[in-house]
């Protein structure tokens, strides 16, 4: 039986939450779930965070959490972290400051554990969470941290 549900609703719980495709449903495009303009240079200027919705069931668990106790980090290739933090702050209540941002998503979980060394250095590793709708970084991150994964789909599986 897993225990990801039953860890993600503890009060010590540090949750690093992935943006796209996590807090967001990733549908940006008109016809497509990648907005038409990616893969070009006028994607830079267009703001896809913009007329994002907020996923209820995430944002109900947010809320029951302490906010201090939850943070992003997200793979930003376009320039649009500041685009992408204003949403997060503004659809979930967690400030930009505890947005982070890489190139390379194979950096994730060096950064992730850079920061709990950081911010939580005496918590348990199993009191952390990291989620990620995207199965070549939940890999990474259990091949090299001692933190907990979770994909996204488990807030639907708990409606
Ligand atoms: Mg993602």
């Amino acid at each position: 039986m897993g225990q990801i549900w039953e860890i993600l609703h503890k009060p010590d719980t540090v949750v690093f939450f992935d943006i796209d495709g996590t807090l967001t449903s990733y549908n940006y495009g008109d016809h497509h779930a990648h907005h038409e303009l990616d893969y070009t240079p006028e994607f830079r200027d267009v703001n896809i965070y913009a007329d994002c919705k907020r996923l209820n069931p995430i944002y109900e668990y947010i809320q029951s959490h302490d906010v201090n106790r939850l943070y992003c980090i997200s793979r930003e290739p376009h320039g649009h972290e500041s685009w992408k933090s204003e949403m997060v702050e503004r659809l979930y209540g967690i400030p930009a400051s505890h947005c982070f941002y890489t190139l390379d998503a194979s950096k994730k979980p060096e950064i992730v554990k850079d920061k709990i060394k950081e911010l939580f250095p005496d918590i348990d590793p199993m009191s952390v969470v990291l989620m990620d709708d995207n199965d070549e970084t939940l890999g990474l991150y259990m091949k090299e941290t001692p933190f907990c994964t979770a994909h996204p789909m488990i807030f639907m599986e708990n409606l």
